[in-house]
């Protein structure tokens, strides 16, 4: 059966060019990157040859950035490191309704351990206001952690603004970029973050490892005690082959941004969006009218469950994905959607479709094909979808 895939913002494929550099640190290149014979040094150039591709891709220094076991690990190191880390965490944290997990539920622990945690929320369109962040200031405010780009929606953030606000308080400021990377350019002093994550796997690099931008001067306590492997700032033997396959995705994705390579990816996007929409009634795009990265798009498809419409589409060979995490056996409503006003119905009634390099216009068709087709038989068996009735 053809299978299409688009759930790029779960997991892209590694890129064949990424997956040739990182092949020799499998096998002939095996060496510990701190030994300091041969085999160690060749990997410990390795590894900083790919620290500059990933500095370049942020425009800052290569002694800046900080390897890690991906895009979770460097949320929690930002969060539980600016702060001091528990149990003794005191001070006040500023984030969003609508951030990760990996963000949101590192807060989440801080609360429970005693710090004061201000939740921001967003508008109907899934966008923070940054005048609310201003106003969550307080004097002991240690840290504010905004994401980049949502991974349900593809919003992008007010974060050059959150910078600023952050700056003039001298507040560190965090954003996790792991779905704003590759999509849209970077720039660490234009967003004026002290602290950003980014995730391999988000990128056509494996899975497992990530990375977390640390502006010179921040002072972050570990997480991971041990040798002094990343300036001391994360203890643990390199993961090589990992970090090579960063470094060639992260010098991938400048010279596709540079090419203007997105360009085409938001016109398939918008292909999706605009046939949906037309051909299938009852929908409508979560996160219409603000600012989006161009693979992602959150389409609800009224009178139907998500879950039931992912299932029944990857029988016919598309996958895509919910924005519902499944817990204890009960399919809730994306805290995403729901933050930006969405009724539960319609939070469940969601489905993310999220694009890669690797998809093409000819797979966009295919798609198209099935949805509405797709979409037309789950409602007849609905006990809630009267064609007569339904409102956009
Ligand atoms: N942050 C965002 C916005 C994400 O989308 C993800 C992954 O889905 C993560 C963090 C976690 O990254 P990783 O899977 O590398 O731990």
């Amino acid at each position: 059966m053809r299978r299409v895939y688009f759930d790029n913002n779960a997991s892209t494929p590694v890129l064949p060019e990424v997956l040739q550099a990182m092949q020799p640190y499998f096998s002939e290149r095996f060496g510990n990157a701190s030994s300091i014979h041969h085999r160690g040094q060749e990997t410990r150039a390795a590894v900083e040859r790919a620290r500059e591709s990933v500095a370049a891709l942020l425009g800052c220094r290569p002694s800046e950035i900080v390897f890690t076991s991906g895009g979770t690990e460097a949320d929690n190191l930002a969060v539980f490191g600016l702060t001091g880390a528990l149990p003794h965490a005191d001070g006040h944290v500023i984030t969003s309704t609508i951030e990760h997990h990996a963000v949101m539920n590192a807060c989440k622990l801080l609360e429970s351990a005693g710090c004061a945690v201000t939740w921001v929320p967003v508008d109907g369109r899934g966008q923070v206001d940054p005048d609310d962040v201003r106003r969550a200031l307080r004097p002991n405010t240690k840290l504010i952690t905004i994401m980049m780009a949502n991974n349900e929606t593809g919003v992008l953030q007010p974060v050059e603004e959150i910078g600023k606000i952050a700056a003039e308080a001298d507040v560190h400021f965090h954003t996790d970029a792991v779905q704003a990377a590759a999509k849209v350019g970077l720039d660490v002093k234009r967003i004026g973050c002290h602290l950003l994550s980014l995730s391999g796997h988000k990128i056509h690099a494996p899975q497992g490892i990530g990375v977390l931008y640390v502006r010179k001067g921040t002072i972050l306590r570990p997480m991971l005690y041990g040798g002094s492997h990343e300036r001391s700032r994360r203890a643990g033997t390199e993961n090589v082959a990992g970090i090579v396959g960063l470094g060639k995705a992260a010098e991938l994705a400048k010279q596709s941004l540079d090419r203007g390579d997105m360009d085409d990816m938001g016109a398939l996007r918008d292909k999706i969006e605009q046939t949906i929409l037309n051909e299938v009634e009852a929908t409508g795009v979560n996160g219409a009218g603000a600012a989006r990265v161009p693979n992602t798009t959150n389409i609800y498809f009224d009178y139907i469950e998500g879950e039931a419409l992912v299932i029944a589409l990857d029988l016919r060979g598309l996958a895509v994905s919910t924005g519902a995490a499944c817990s204890s056996g009960a399919i809730e409503p994306s805290h995403v959607l729901t933050a930006m006003g969405l009724r539960p119905e319609r939070a469940r009634a969601s489905l993310r479709f999220s694009l890669g390099k690797q998809n093409n216009s000819d797979e966009v068709s295919f798609a198209l094909n099935l949805i509405p087709e797709t979409v037309t038989r789950l409602r007849e068996l609905s006990p809630v979808y009267n064609k007569q009735t339904v409102s956009k």
